[in-house]
């Protein structure tokens, strides 16, 4: 566990805390964490002084920038055990990692496949989904909750046949936080021989991946919520499998030779990564991956957590406090709801006081609509959050009830 002091000297790495005189208090790490000073030094530096595309010219610039980019795909590979460099696709982002997939296995989905994603999915883990099932005549089959969100595992397993080609599911949920059972669901999914895509935007900043362990066939996730830039994403995907799917986008750095006859495509990763890379964000996303693995993950998630068993206990004082899914193993994310108050009105009310939580349907209204509530109240922490920010934030929200009754 750190001590008081290791945390602030955490605090003093990030520029956005480091300068803060107002004392602002950001609990909205699961829609986006700050950057560290390394990452946006690295950035800056590149920027002013290295700047070039890669893999075109001879020049030493694009050499410099095309030997760090290739350098950062094999530390990418190396954060979540990747077994080959090639199966490391950069994005720009969690949502352009699923658009691809969804986009480039449509040829291998006939009418009447299935496809399977869950109840309390983020929209961008539906709406892919839901347009290809449209365009191939497919069906969408949904995963059921609990009342408290939580996946029923017993209708997954009859929901899954011969017919299912394809499953995607969150490893933790964004709206409540919850650790989905991806395990028992990539090994069923594999018994029938459907592919599995886990959307990782939530667990990579907590929890260590795997992907050779966890065996998934596509593991998805956003550089900006584990400390470094926006812009930029990762789509891992078996080898074997990507080998056999067709270009997302056309155009250049993603072919051997073209004529007007035909193309001739390079190979991975090159073939699903057309145009010009975020190469100035990959460079910087190496500090991020280095500062998380100076901190330990593991010490992180038992960091977060305890933040999130001091938050539970004090708004559990509050009368007419309902919080999501806290009897489980805890993440990050806390979401809640107060009776007769609407979300929307306690976030802008507690803006007046520098504190930054997030309300409403966190881009998953079907969720929402089945548990039947406009959106909850969500507050998600960082490591560089701190018990004395709880306090603070529960003070102020015990004064904007008061404003609100
Ligand atoms: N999936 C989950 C679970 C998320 O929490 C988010 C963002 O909040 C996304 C997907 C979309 O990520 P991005 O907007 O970075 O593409």
């Amino acid at each position: 566990m750190f001590s008081y002091e290791e945390i602030q000297q955490i605090r003093n790495q990030f520029p956005m805390l480091k300068n803060n005189e107002n004392k602002n208090i950001y609990f909205d790490n699961a829609a986006t964490t700050q950057k560290t000073v390394q990452v946006i030094n690295t950035i800056k530096k590149y920027s002013c002084n290295l700047n070039s595309n890669v893999n075109r010219s001879v020049h030493f610039l694009d050499k410099f920038t095309t030997n760090s980019l290739e350098l950062n795909r094999k530390h990418m590979k190396y954060f979540i055990n990747a077994k080959y460099r090639e199966e490391i696709i950069f994005t720009t982002g969690t949502t352009e990692s699923i658009n691809l997939i969804a986009f480039c296995i449509s040829k291998f989905l006939k009418k009447s496949d299935d496809i399977i994603i869950s109840h309390s999915e983020h929209h961008s883990n539906i709406i892919p989904w839901q347009v290809l099932s449209q365009k191939n005549n497919a069906n969408l089959k949904v995963i059921p909750v609990n009342s408290e969100g939580a996946l029923n595992i017993r209708v997954f397993k009859k929901l899954m046949t011969k017919k299912t080609k394809f499953i995607a599911i969150s490893h933790v949920t964004n709206t409540f936080g919850i650790i989905n059972p991806i395990n028992k669901i990539i090994k069923t999914a594999h018994k029938q021989n459907s592919l599995v895509l886990i959307d990782g935007s939530q667990a990579i900043s907590q929890i260590t991946i795997d992907v050779q362990n966890l065996d998934c066939d596509f593991y998805v996730f956003s550089i900006h919520k584990m400390y470094g830039p926006t812009g930029l994403g990762i789509l891992y995907g078996k080898k074997q499998i990507l080998d056999k799917l067709p270009p997302y986008k056309c155009g250049g750095g993603m072919i051997e030779k073209v004529t007007f006859r035909q193309t001739l495509l390079a190979g991975l990763p090159f073939k699903l990564e057309a145009g010009t890379q975020n190469m100035a964000g990959i460079i910087g996303t190496n500090k991020a991956l280095k500062f998380l693995l100076n901190c330990s993950i593991i010490k992180v998630k038992s960091y977060e957590t305890k933040l999130l068993k001091y938050a539970i206990k004090i708004l559990s004082n509050i009368n007419g406090l309902q919080i999501y899914y806290k009897n489980s193993k805890l993440t990050k994310i806390l979401s809640f709801n107060i009776e007769k108050i609407h979300s929307f009105d306690l976030g802008k009310l507690l803006t007046n006081y520098g504190i930054a939580i997030r309300t409403g349907a966190h881009c998953a209204q079907p969720l929402m609509e089945y548990l039947k509530i406009t959106g909850t109240i969500r507050i998600s922490f960082a490591i560089y959050n701190t018990i004395e920010e709880i306090d603070i934030f529960y003070k102020y929200l015990i004064k904007c009830l008061e404003l609100l009754s």
